[in-house]
């Protein structure tokens, strides 16, 4: 197959470990970065052009689009989608991943397990929103955050009154959240692959850290789930439409509750804890499940 990966660099760890284990299966790999292609849109064979010449040929993309360029580089999806190229993550898939308020309300429909979770525009009632969640201590987020950044405890109903102002009159929309303090600064990120959880870690924040992120300073060791964790996970990232997810979900009072689901999951936190082939097994996936014009959301913006 002729597979592309959309990627800003070859050398980045998980770009990397997906162009060998698709070599190794005897594909053509070539790395597209997203922001240098361009795009024919209204013509009745959609095209995307990159570096001086046109795109052609691809059986399928696996898109890593960062969160910096979340707007431009799921267009470039979509634009592989129309021209009928399978995206083992469609774009549809990867926006609502991108906004935490649409993706809590997509996995709530669906009766998942979550923390209790408040959104408000106006800051006129903070009170009663700060009440709807529990109280302090709480947890706010802003609605676009990665890597934890963006991400606060607020220990004290004052200092979740004064975040929640700070916050809004930047503009800023954020969350405010129950929080699940029995899970003592770790989460456990679920690898989903189609409906299977292919691999699990647990990551533990720094002393003193609530946030487990590993770009925090968060350490990722094995650990073993449960048939509940497991099948939320699966369904967590089925809600989503993702096909290949990261799924965080922290072991509360009242279950498992989904933290997020990331659409670009890193290869290199995880592969390393369980010594599995992850990248091996997104190519797997591709081989059995990649057919032209595949995508399920096309036109559905
Ligand atoms: P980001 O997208 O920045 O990673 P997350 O929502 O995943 O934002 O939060 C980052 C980390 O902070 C989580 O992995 C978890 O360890 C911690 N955290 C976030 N929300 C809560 C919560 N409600 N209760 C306890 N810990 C939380
Ligand atoms: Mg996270």
């Amino acid at each position: 197959m002729k597979i592309g990966i959309l990627s800003r660099k070859a050398t980045i760890y998980s770009t990397n470990s997906l162009v060998e284990a698709a070599t190794k299966r005897g594909h053509e790999v070539s790395v597209i970065d997203p922001l240098l292609c361009y795009m024919d849109i209204t013509s009745h064979h959609p095209a995307i052009h990159y570096k001086g010449k046109k795109l052609e040929g691809f059986d399928a993309i696996i898109p890593r689009i960062g969160a910096s360029i979340t707007f431009y580089g799921t267009a470039v999806v979509r634009q592989f989608e129309m021209m009928g190229v399978y995206s083992v993550n469609e774009s549809v898939a990867i926006s609502r991943s991108r906004d935490k308020l649409r993706s809590l309300q997509l996995l709530a429909r669906k009766g998942i397990g979550l923390p209790v979770t408040g959104f408000a525009h106006s800051t006129k009632f903070t009170d009663d929103l700060i009440s709807i969640v529990g109280g302090a201590p709480l947890v706010i987020k802003m609605i676009e955050g990665t890597q934890g950044i963006g991400v606060v405890l607020a220990e004290t109903k004052k200092a979740a009154q004064s975040v929640i102002q700070a916050l809004r009159s930047l503009d800023a929309n954020i969350l405010v959240q129950e929080f699940i303090k029995e899970s003592s600064g770790t989460d456990i990120r679920c690898w989903v692959i189609g409906s299977k959880v292919v691999a699990t870690m647990k990551r533990q924040g720094p002393e003193g850290e609530f946030r487990s992120n590993l770009h925090r300073g968060g350490q990722a060791t094995n650990i073993k789930i449960t048939p509940e964790e497991r099948s939320t996970a699966v369904r967590a990232a089925k809600i989503m439409g993702l096909h290949v997810a990261g799924v965080d979900l922290l072991r509360s009072n009242h279950g498992p509750v989904i933290m997020e689901v990331n659409s670009s999951p890193g290869l290199k936190g995880i592969e390393a804890v369980t010594g599995l082939d992850i990248a091996g097994k997104v190519i797997d996936y591709i081989e059995e499940n990649a057919s032209p014009g595949k995508t399920t959301t096309i036109g559905k913006g």
